[in-house]
């Protein structure tokens, strides 16, 4: 997808999110908060708004959770363990909200006050804490914490703060804590980020508000009690929509795709009181072993039958050929969920085709905001449809309805875990590997060796496995790029270590008619010219294609000419460059196919063209073409 178009969806899934807001609010009166409604449903009082960043996809925090954002309070806040009791305490029921951030990121709720942000800093490798009004309010007035009065009357976003600027206060030296700031008046706040030694930068203002008041507490229980309306209404919704996909899609073998996560757990037991009594469990190889503790004990629970796809092995069989998964290069995805799913779906239910009923909620992310309550599946299974009966509800309703139904939980959850999943994944924060690393070394040591042979083999630095860099492959998004530099690295060079072929261009020029390209591909060298000759021949429109050594195979296409080389090298001859690329990136589908395919059976035994179908290749191809786009506009230019 092109840069402009994913801006533009970005800006739909908004409006959608705008539009389809979730609102909550907190009543004073019965201490708890209110769903979807603007008057609570006990006392009829009117409810309190609480502007949470969008999607809004609040959750409930767990012990570990606030243990983290105690710590992180108290390391760079400076407020002392005496006022966290007050503020945060750990048997409160505090509400987490996801922001947008190149790691973890959540808005801290607390009795209806957002009190500020808790983000997992990169470079710290540690949590920091940005307080905000009410809270950032009481840091200042009661000096608990660090804090400055500032000697103007204003503070406006952006503004450089020096010690000497501040008449009042204790600042931290840290770089990258965050500081509760007041001007000499008292009309006005804001939060300021300690950006070197004695300087502030200021990154929030508004007019000054009064202290956070916090008296008595809030339980889940009774926000259950409060709001048991609204959770019958979803769950009637969600049986009602189960109810009717099973009437529309009346040939379709019903299925419900069950992970271990509170998600499908929710989305299990609803099936199951419409009828719907299987489920199938991915088992990736990868799991935590909480994971398979509540598969059983929810399929005991509620008494289904709970089939297992499993991958044994595969993923550490295709690792040592394919290299460290990413989050640009999933190929453990279709090797190690897609591919066992649809291996044991056929030997279940043969060819007919499935209806999966899934867990995803449009909350979650643009995705699955995206993707619609009903969708397609699994690529790779003939004839399928995935249905999402929780589509509208939050994180929080699941965590609600789960507990007022009784449903085992995942202890993942427990251990501060945000979602359920493999414990290596790229998709993972760094928040995430830093739990791995405490609470399952073994596990960790195992990947953290691999990943660390790997860096010494391809001569990437240490901070390529310490920082988590290696979830990316072809190119990292701009606030990871910022890492990688300040950490002293060019991202270029680390991506160019793991690239998978590099292509240097040899000759770009046209004589007359012809446009000649030459390349070379670095890492192709030995090729079996005999078997890549049965490949290239194959290519659409090829009219004669011939070994003529040892080292030499020439082809001729309508797109052109081409000769190919044992070492790697490929020139082609073509009437338009855009023709050159074409056929050259014919010729690097059939390379990669020689140099790539493990044979592991993925993309055959599914009815799939090979080369389409396989994630390594098709990256391989993905990245030859960018190169030779990118280096031919480069010589051209310089032309
Ligand atoms: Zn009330």
């Amino acid at each position: 997808m092109s840069i402009g178009k994913r801006s533009r969806v970005r800006e739909v899934v908004r409006e959608v999110f705008r539009r389809k807001a979730f609102r909550f609010g907190w009543c004073s009166t019965c201490r708890s908060y209110v769903l979807r409604v603007s008057t609570c449903p006990v006392c009829g009082n009117s409810v309190k708004f609480i502007d949470a960043t969008l999607p809004r996809d609040v959750r409930l925090a767990h012990e570990y959770d606030i243990e983290v954002t105690r710590e992180a309070i108290a390391r760079s806040c400076g407020v002392s363990s005496e006022y966290l009791d007050r503020v945060l305490p750990r048997s409160g029921t505090v509400l987490l909200n996801k922001v947008q951030y190149v790691d973890a990121a959540d808005e801290v709720i607390v009795s209806g006050y957002i009190i500020g942000t808790r983000f997992f800093d990169l470079l710290r490798q540690e949590w920091v804490f940005r307080p905000q009004y009410e809270f950032a309010s009481l840091i200042i007035r009661e000096k608990i914490g660090y804090y400055g009065i500032v000697r103007g009357s204003r503070l406006s976003v952006g503004e450089v703060i020096e010690r000497s600027d501040v008449l009042e206060g204790d600042l931290p030296s840290d770089v990258g804590y965050y500081v509760p700031l007041e001007t000499r008046d008292g009309k006005f706040q804001g939060v300021g980020r300690v950006v070197g030694k004695d300087r502030l930068k200021v990154v929030k203002t508004w007019s000054s508000v009064e202290p956070l008041e916090l008296e008595g507490t809030c339980t889940v229980d009774r926000i259950i009690e409060v709001n048991a309306t609204v959770l019958e209404a979803l769950e009637r919704d969600s049986l009602k929509f189960i109810e009717s996909c099973l009437r529309k899609y009346s040939t379709y073998v019903p299925l419900v795709t069950f992970s271990g996560g509170k998600d499908s757990t929710v989305v299990l037991h609803l099936s199951s009181q419409v009828g719907v009594r299987e489920a199938i469990f991915n088992d990736t190889g990868l799991e935590f072993p909480e994971t398979y503790r509540n598969v059983d004990d929810v399929a005991s629970k509620l008494d289904v039958v709970v089939h297992i796809a499993s991958a044994g092995d595969t993923f550490w069989n295709l690792l040592k050929k394919f290299g460290p998964p990413a989050r640009d290069y999933r190929w453990c995805t279709r090797a190690c969920k897609l591919v066992p799913m649809a291996r044991k779906v056929r030997e279940l239910y043969g060819s007919r085709p499935i209806m999966s009923i899934v867990g995803q909620r449009m909350y979650e992310s643009v995705q699955r905001a995206l993707a619609g309550r009903v969708s397609t599946g699994n690529p790779i299974i003939p004839k399928n449809i995935l249905i999402s009966p929780i589509y509208y509800w939050t994180a929080l309703e699941v965590q609600l309805y789960a507990k007022l139904r009784k449903l085992p939980l995942n202890e993942l959850y427990l251990k501060g875990f945000e979602r359920v999943g493999c414990w290596l994944c790229p998709t993972s924060r760094l928040a995430e590997f830093k739990i791995v690393e405490t609470s399952y070394p073994n596990l960790w040591s195992k990947w953290r060796g691999y990943l660390l042979k790997y860096a010494r083999v391809k001569k990437l630095p240490r901070e390529w496995v310490e920082y988590g860099l290696w979830r990316w492959r072809f190119k990292y998004p701009g606030d990871v790029a910022n890492l990688v530099k300040k950490l002293g690295y060019r991202p270029s060079d680390l991506l160019e270590k793991t690239a998978i072929t590099r292509c240097i261009i040899t000759e770009n020029i046209r004589i007359g008619e012809v446009h000649s390209l030459g390349i070379v591909m670095v890492n192709c060298c030995e090729m079996n010219l005999g078997e890549l000759c049965k490949y290239l021949s194959k290519i659409p429109g090829t009219t004669t294609c011939k070994q003529l050594s040892d080292t030499v195979i020439v082809l001729e296409n309508r797109l052109g000419k081409a000769t190919v080389f044992s070492t790697g090298r490929v020139s082609v001859q073509c009437s338009s460059l855009e023709s050159c690329f074409k056929l050259l990136t014919e010729i690097a589908k059939c390379i990669a196919k020689l140099k790539c395919c493990s044979e592991c059976g993925l993309c055959t035994g599914f009815g799939e063209d090979s080369t389409r179908g396989c994630p390594v290749i098709s990256a391989y191809v993905a990245s030859v073409e960018r190169q030779v786009r990118e280096k031919t506009a480069h010589v051209r230019s310089t032309h």
